[in-house]
């Protein structure tokens, strides 16, 4: 009996064989000029993107982060980002509400504390943080799913990008953007925002969690009759990672 062949890798990581071209530009984590070496290829598919795409990864010497080259934002506001199953997964799947209220719940803050959660998404911590500890939350977000999450959740998310969509002048006690940083073009103009927003003593919660850098697996194994491939368990994964962010 023939089995059904599995469907391809909808993400691939491809390692160079021969050394590519670096990045000359200034490293849009630390600004350091120099050319930074090109460390892997990251192919992918999605159904509304024929023939996929690839994007090569670069690492900065002086402050050790990986990067892609910046890329343009993309536009949240377009209908077609429901249309892959974005809310479905997200909400049943993707949302890693443990981690999300592991994370906030460690905060020993008063009921009332002023929490600001930018890049909330559907807004599971947001969620957590009102009705759970009793905070005064608000949402930053600009994507369809938080205006589902909004309805859904009973929560206050306004529609756009710290700190534009922020205008109130009252500081917050303490402010997340987990999963944020990475995707804005300027990180420490981000960053500097953030900290004009803070109360004195004020928190910030930057991201739920610290994956190392990628490295290029050492080990190879061969598979019976298969070509050489990366030891399976050289490969790391960021199962809750948001599809497109
Ligand atoms: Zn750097």
């Amino acid at each position: 009996m023939d089995l059904p062949q599995p469907p391809p890798p909808a993400i691939r990581v491809i390692w160079p064989d021969t050394e590519q071209p670096p990045y000359e530009r200034p490293c849009p984590n630390c600004g350091a000029s120099g050319a930074k070496p090109h460390l892997l290829d990251v192919a992918w598919t999605a159904p509304k993107l024929k023939g996929g795409d690839r994007k090569p990864v670069f690492a900065c010497p002086a402050c050790t982060a990986r990067f892609y080259p910046p890329l343009d934002v993309p536009n949240y506001h377009d209908p077609d980002v429901m249309d892959w199953g974005w809310h479905q997964f997200h909400i049943q799947q993707g949302a890693g509400l443990v981690p999300i209220t592991e994370t906030i719940g460690r905060i020993a803050r008063p009921a009332g504390t002023r929490f600001l959660e930018i890049g909330c998404g559907y807004g599971f911590g947001l969620d957590f943080a009102i009705h759970a500890l009793g905070w005064q939350g608000l949402g930053i977000d600009p994507s369809p799913m938080a205006r589902l999450g909004t309805a859904d959740l009973s929560i206050t998310i306004n529609d756009g990008y710290f700190p534009q969509a922020d205008p109130a002048a009252a500081l917050w006690d303490v402010i997340a953007a987990t999963e944020v940083i990475e995707h804005v073009e300027t990180p420490a103009d981000l960053l500097a925002a953030i900290r004009a927003r803070l109360n004195p003593g004020g928190l910030l919660l930057p991201d739920r969690d610290q994956p190392a850098p990628p490295a290029r697996p050492r080990r190879l194994h061969r598979c019976r009759d298969g070509p050489r491939r990366p030891h399976p368990g050289r490969l790391r994964r960021r199962d809750r990672r948001r599809p497109d962010r």
